[in-house]
Order: C-alpha cells, then sequence, then structure tokens
C-alpha cells in the first residue's frame, strides 16, 4: 500500500472551512475542472490519476499551485494517505466507449475494485466520498425522460456491459457502505459533459464532430443519425457535483442538461458554427448504441436547487474556439489565437 502524501501545512493550521479533497481521475476531462474549480474555493486538492486518459496538460497550471497535490496511482492499488481527508471524488475510469472498451476488464474492475479501494479509504479517514456514475445505468431506454427511479435496460454481455455493469455495481457498493457502514455516500448520474479540454482524440461525439469540422474532414455520423443525446456543459456539470456532495442526499441524482438533439442536428449545429463545407459521411451504429437519452433533473432541481445555465448553442461555441486554439485551425472571420 502506499502512503505518499504529507500534510500540508496549512491542513495543520487548519483554516476555518477549508477541506482536503481527493479527486480520483483528477487528470481527466471532467476531473480536472473539478480540481480547479476546488482549488478556486480555497480547498486543498489531492489529485489521483492513472493517466490511462487522463493527462497531465489538464492539470498543468494546478500543478504550480501549494494546495494542490498530484499522484499517479492506479485506483485498483490500495491507497494510503497520512492526514486528514474530508471529502473523496471517484471521477475514477476511462468515460468515451472506444477509451472504455479497449481494455474491458481493466474498466470493469476500476468501477468495482477501484471504488472499493476509495470506498476503503473513505471508512478511515471518516470522508464523505460521491461517485461519479452514469446515464449508462439506464442502458438503452424505453423511455423518453429518465428519472432515477428508471431501473433502466442494460445488456449484460454487450460491449458496453463493461462500463454499464461496473457503474451499476459501483452504485451498490457505494449505497452498501452508506446504509450498512455509516458512510456518507452520494451518487451522480452523470451525462454526456461536453467542453474545452476533451481530449481530441477520445471519440466522443462532441470532440469528433468539433475536429473533424476544424481540420475539413467529413464528420462521422453513426447510423442515420436520429439517436439522441442531452448535452450538459462542464462548468454547469462542475456546480452540480460540488451541490450533490454538500447535500446530504445518499439517494442516486441524475446531472445532465434536458436539451434533446439528434446526433444529425448536433452535425449541422457544428457544421454551421465552424462554417465548414464538409460533408457528413454515415458510419454503421456501434452495438447497443442508446436509441434516446434525456435526464429526468426534478430531484436535482429540488434537492441541490441545480439546473444547468450554458445551453448548448452557447456551450458549443466556448468548446469550438478553445479546439480551434489547441489546433491552431482558425475561425472564419477570426485570427488563430496563439498561446
Ligand atoms: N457518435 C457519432 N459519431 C461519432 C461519435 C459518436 O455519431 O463520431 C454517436 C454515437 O454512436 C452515439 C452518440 O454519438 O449515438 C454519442 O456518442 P458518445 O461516444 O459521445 O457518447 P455515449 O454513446 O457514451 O453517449
Amino acid at each position: 500500500m502506499r502512503d505518499f502524501v504529507e500534510e500540508p501545512g496549512h491542513v495543520r493550521r487548519g483554516l476555518p472551512g477549508h477541506k482536503v479533497v481527493v479527486v480520483a481521475g483528477g487528470a481527466g476531462f471532467l476531473g480536472s475542472a473539478l480540481c480547479a474549480r476546488l482549488i478556486a474555493s480555497g480547498q486543498t486538492v489531492i489529485c489521483i490519476d492513472n493517466l490511462l486518459t487522463g493527462s497531465t496538460e489538464n492539470i498543468a497550471r494546478l500543478m504550480r499551485h501549494p494546495r494542490f497535490r498530484f499522484v499517479e496511482h492506479d485506483i485498483l492499488q490500495p491507497l494510503a494517505i497520512s492526514g486528514r481527508v474530508d471529502e473523496i471524488y471517484n471521477l475514477a475510469c476511462p468515460a468515451s466507449p472506444p477509451r472504455y472498451q479497449a481494455n474491458p476488464i481493466h474498466t470493469f474492475r476500476t468501477s468495482i475494485d477501484g471504488s472499493l479501494n476509495l470506498l476503503t479509504l473513505a471508512v478511515r479517514k471518516s470522508a464523505r466520498i460521491l461517485l461519479s456514475s452514469t446515464s449508462e445505468v439506464y442502458g438503452d431506454p424505453e423511455i423518453p425522460l429518465q428519472p432515477e427511479s428508471y431501473r433502466g435496460s442494460v445488456n449484460t454481455v454487450g460491449p458496453r456491459a463493461c462500463y454499464d455493469e461496473g457503474k451499476r455495481a459501483a452504485e451498490t457498493l457505494f449505497w452498501e457502505f452508506g446504509e450498512h457502514r455509516g458512510l456518507e455516500t452520494r451518487i451522480a448520474r452523470i451525462f454526456n459533459t461536453y467542453g474545452p479540454q476533451m481530449n481530441p482524440e477520445d471519440g466522443r461525439v462532441v470532440s469528433n464532430f468539433v475536429v473533424q469540422a476544424l481540420r475539413g474532414e467529413p464528420l462521422t455520423v453513426y447510423g442515420d443519425g436520429s439517436q439522441t443525446r442531452s448535452f450538459c456543459y462542464v462548468s454547469d456539470m462542475v456546480e452540480g457535483l460540488v451541490r450533490l456532495m454538500a447535500s446530504e442526499e445518499k439517494m442516486p441524482v441524475n446531472l445532465g442538461n434536458p436539451g434533446e438533439f439528434t446526433m444529425l442536428e448536433l452535425a449541422e449545429l457544428v457544421q454551421a458554427k465552424v462554417g465548414s463545407r464538409t460533408p457528413i459521411t454515415f458510419r454503421p451504429l456501434p452495438q447497443d448504441d442508446p436509441r434516446q437519452r434525456r435526464p429526468d433533473i426534478t430531484r436535482a432541481n429540488r434537492i441541490l436547487g441545480w439546473a444547468p445555465t450554458v445551453p448548448l448553442d452557447q456551450g458549443l461555441n466556448l468548446t469550438i474556439s478553445w479546439f480551434a486554439q489547441k489546433l491552431g485551425k482558425p475561425l472564419p472571420g477570426r485570427p488563430a489565437l496563439v498561446s
């Protein structure tokens, strides 16, 4: 077992309201945005990541911060942290279908064995712990709007099962530790999230379409493009996670933006925004690809006072600008920004 974190000086001094927060998966797209938010609000962050899909580039600015520590570690291995830990966010797992399917057993074990290791740490530290679960627990939903009470339609033996069933099992583990070990557990069911700092090679639909349009390549729509998703901007998602952690709610809470779009609508929106004349090409629909997905956020609204504030139109503008800068591809009418 590794014991790798010294107690920082300001933790010993115990400034009021200050927390020590572990973010597993903190070098990923969502995790790094969460780390930045926690640092900005005065917390100490211990970021743990195996860098399988996360990247130190995402946390480069935070690395220099005195209240930020990065530890390269796979949560499949038990971990120990000396000193106080108040909160643990478990965001550690590849989330993009091509990435989580590349090593399915590792993905499955990350959700189960990895969660167990973090839950064990939470018990030792008497820390509050939040699981980033997923809309994938609903599988290929048979109902157009998914509330938390919907039990889902998941194929246990398909290519998505390693992720979906891993997260379902992780929810069970969190619930059991909450019920029978007295742990303060939180379960966020995260719907599709996008924004700056997505990995251009991740294979998610938003990053694929934006990168393809900027490079003047055809946009790859899988199936006939009639399947729907609901896209939440990253800052809204981070706000929801922080509020859920601070709440007293132990049962799962959906976090997502209920604005629902077909993939063809998304492709056309991205084309229009980038001003690209590249065509759309149709590729086979992956097996078990959900036909529809839209979160019912009634509970998040009531319990957390939370609702998304960034509509897709605005979030896409911010995302496209970020990718244009990263790839050095100027947008029509705008010069390339040099970082
Ligand atoms: N998709 C697509 N083209 C791409 C990548 C994905 O049409 O280049 C589709 C994919 O089949 C799915 C939707 O977009 O129906 C969302 O895919 P993503 O991988 O972003 O997330 P998830 O399927 O996990 O919601």
